[in-house]
């Protein structure tokens, strides 16, 4: 391998810890699926996704439409961190943090392999076509919204 081509593909030759910020970015498949409502069962501590999406999500393209200002608006977004990967096995078994954290390497419809940001769609991996924002929902209606289409 050529160091050009170790370059490129960073995610099979660095560790999480060992990429920098862009590396680390670019790892997100887009799938938007952290960006879905989660509830949590008091007693057992187990995870239940919703079909209900953060409000700020594109749902045509999968993008936050406020990235910057994400942690203001959403205080509960999600912000994946180097110190944080011990706990990365609560996001789905697709996510590309997870799959690196657990030496799982990234699968083909990754867009860093395919070379093509519809690859994810394609594969049927992300949340396009099938949330409803979660802003049109009361709170405490949430639990009729469960959904099981997400991989744990
Ligand atoms: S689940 Fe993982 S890969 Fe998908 S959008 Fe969230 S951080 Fe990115
Ligand atoms: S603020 Fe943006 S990144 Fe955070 S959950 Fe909402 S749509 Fe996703």
């Amino acid at each position: 391998m050529s160091d050009i081509e170790r370059q490129q593909r960073f995610w099979e030759t660095k560790t999480l810890e060992e990429m920098d910020q862009g590396e680390w970015e670019a790892l997100c498949d887009g799938c938007a699926l952290c960006c879905l409502q989660k509830l949590e069962d008091a007693d057992t501590g187990e995870v239940f996704y919703t079909q209900l999406v953060c409000y700020l999500l594109d749902q045509e393209n999968c993008r936050c439409t406020d990235y910057e200002n994400r942690s203001v608006r959403v205080p509960d977004c999600v912000k994946l961190t180097r110190e944080s990967i011990p706990e990365f096995h609560w996001l789905p078994k697709s996510c590309a943090y997870r799959r690196l954290a657990e030496g799982r390497g990234l699968a083909d419809w990754h867009p860093l392999v395919s070379g093509r940001a519809e690859s994810v769609f394609e594969a049927g991996i992300s949340v396009q076509g099938r949330v409803m924002p979660d802003n049109i929902v009361p709170e405490h209606d949430w639990e009729d919204h469960i959904i099981q289409w997400v991989e744990r």
